[in-house]
C-alpha cells in the first residue's frame, strides 16, 4: 500500500472536535506554516443543534443563531425560571457550522487537505513518528489527533442512552416567551421513565420543541411523536402549527474512564477524550475549551494530560446509576436540585467548575445517600 511523506499532523475525524482544534491551532502565526491531514469517513449530518453556556464573547460567536438569559425548569410540582448570570445558553446550527468551516475557514488555507478515507489503526513506528492505517492509504504524522471512539466505550458498565426526536415549529398564534428557553420539563413524563421536553424558543410563534429520554433502549419513533404532541397540545393549547425541520439524535452516556492518550500515543479528542459530560450529554463548551488547550500545548510542545477530576467522574457515575436503577426516582431529585440550588451554580457545577464545599451544599439537599451506598457496594 502506498504511504504519503509524513505530515506534521494528522486529525483522525472530522467532525465538531476536530474542527474547533483546526480554529484553535489556527490562532497561532505558525499554523500556515504546518502541513495538516483531515481524515475523515463520511459526509457530516449536518442536522444536529449545538447548545451551551458561556460567559462573555464566545470565540464562535459569528456561528451562534440565538442566545438566551433566562432557563425555565418545569416538573409536576414545581416550576421555576431564572437568570442565569454570569452565563448566557446559546445555540449553533450544525449546518452553519459544517458550512463556515468546509465552505469558508478551511478553503483559506492550502496547508489544510481533507481526505475521504476510514482510520482503520494507529501504529506508532519510531519514538517520533505514528502511522495511520486507513482502508485506502496509510499516512505519517509526528503529531495525531483522534477522534474516533474506542470500541470498549459501548461495553462500559452503566450504559444509557440520551436520545431525543424534536419539531422545528411554526404556529398561528404567538404563544412561546422567546426569551425563556426550556431546559427540562417532566411535567409530561411517562411513568416510571426519565424523559423531558427541551425548548429553544427562536421567535414567539417559532421554536425547537424536544422530547428526550435517558434510558438503555432506545424508543420506538411513535412515542416520541405521542410526547411531542401530547405537551404541544396541554401546554400550549396549541392544534395548528407546521413542522419545518425534524431533529432527531442519540448520545451515547457511560462510566468510562477515558484517558487522554489513545493505545498508540495518539492524542484524543472530543467524544473520545471523554469531553461529553457522561450526565448531561454536553460537551461543545469543554470541547471548545480543551481545544483551547491542546493549541497552545502544540505549540509550545508540552502536553499536560488532562481528563476530570475523579470527583466529577464519581458525580456522572452517580447520576447516571440513580437514573438507569430508578428513573422516576431520578425525575425527583432532579426536581430538588432545581428547587434548591440556583440555575446558574447547577450550570458551573455541570461544568465541573464547583468546588467541594459548593458541591457538597448541592448533595446535601438530596436523597441520594442510598444510591451511594449502592455504589459502594
Ligand atoms: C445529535 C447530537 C446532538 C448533540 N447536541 C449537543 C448539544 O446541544 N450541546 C453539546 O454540548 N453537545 C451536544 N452533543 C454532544 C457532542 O457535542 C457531539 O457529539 C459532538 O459532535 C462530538 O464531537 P466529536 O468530534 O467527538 O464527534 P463527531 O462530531 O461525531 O466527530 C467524529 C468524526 O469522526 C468520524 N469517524 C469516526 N470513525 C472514523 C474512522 N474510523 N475513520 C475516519 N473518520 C471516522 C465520524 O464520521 C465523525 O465525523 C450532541 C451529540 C449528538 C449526537
Amino acid at each position: 500500500m502506498l504511504e504519503k511523506e509524513s505530515v506534521d499532523i494528522i486529525i483522525c475525524g472530522g467532525g465538531c472536535s476536530s474542527m474547533l482544534l483546526l480554529f484553535n491551532l489556527q490562532r497561532y502565526p505558525k499554523f500556515k506554516t504546518l502541513k495538516i491531514l483531515v481524515i475523515e469517513k463520511e459526509l457530516q449530518n449536518q442536522q444536529k443543534t449545538w447548545c451551551f453556556w458561556h460567559k462573555d464573547h464566545h470565540p464562535l460567536q459569528h456561528l451562534i443563531t440565538s442566545s438566551w438569559h433566562q432557563i425555565r425548569f418545569g416538573s409536576d410540582h414545581f416550576t421555576t425560571t431564572q437568570e442565569i448570570t454570569p452565563y448566557t445558553y446559546s445555540s449553533i446550527k450544525g449546518e452553519d457550522f459544517y458550512h463556515y468551516f468546509l465552505n469558508q475557514f478551511i478553503p483559506q488555507f492550502p496547508n489544510i487537505s481533507i481526505i475521504r478515507d476510514e482510520v482503520l489503526s494507529i501504529e506508532k513506528t519510531s519514538t517520533h513518528l505514528s502511522k495511520v492505517i486507513c482502508k485506502d492509504q496509510n499516512y505519517i504524522s509526528s503529531t495525531v489527533f483522534s477522534s474516533i471512539i474506542e470500541k470498549e466505550f459501548h461495553d462500559s458498565p452503566i450504559f444509557l442512552w440520551q436520545h431525543f426526536k424534536g419539531w422545528h415549529i411554526k404556529t398561528e398564534d404567538k404563544i412561546f416567551d422567546e426569551n425563556v428557553m426550556t431546559i427540562m420539563d417532566f411535567g409530561n413524563c411517562l411513568p416510571n421513565s426519565f424523559d423531558f421536553i427541551y425548548i429553544l424558543p427562536y421567535s414567539s410563534n417559532e421554536a425547537l420543541i424536544e422530547v428526550t429520554a435517558f434510558s438503555s433502549e432506545l424508543w420506538d419513533d411513535s412515542v416520541y411523536l405521542k410526547q411531542l404532541q401530547k405537551y404541544i397540545t396541554s401546554n400550549f393549547n396549541c392544534d395548528k402549527y407546521q413542522i419545518d425541520l425534524m431533529e432527531q439524535g442519540k448520545i451515547p452516556m457511560a462510566y468510562y474512564n477515558h484517558t487522554a492518550l489513545g493505545k498508540s500515543g495518539e492524542i484524543l479528542i472530543g467524544s473520545a477524550a471523554g469531553k461529553i459530560k457522561a450526565s448531561s450529554g454536553y460537551g461543545f463548551e469543554k470541547m471548545q475549551i480543551d481545544a483551547e488547550r491542546l493549541a497552545n500545548d502544540y505549540y509550545t510542545n508540552k502536553f499536560i494530560k488532562k481528563s476530570s477530576s475523579k470527583r466529577f467522574k464519581f458525580y456522572d457515575k452517580l447520576l447516571l446509576k440513580i437514573i438507569l436503577d430508578n428513573p422516576g426516582e431520578a425525575v425527583s431529585i432532579f426536581s430538588k436540585l432545581f428547587k434548591k440550588t440556583p440555575i446558574p451554580k447547577i450550570l458551573k457545577f455541570l461544568y465541573e467548575e464547583t468546588n467541594l464545599y459548593e458541591e457538597a451544599v448541592i448533595f446535601k439537599k438530596l436523597p441520594v445517600i442510598p444510591f451511594i451506598k449502592r455504589i459502594f457496594k
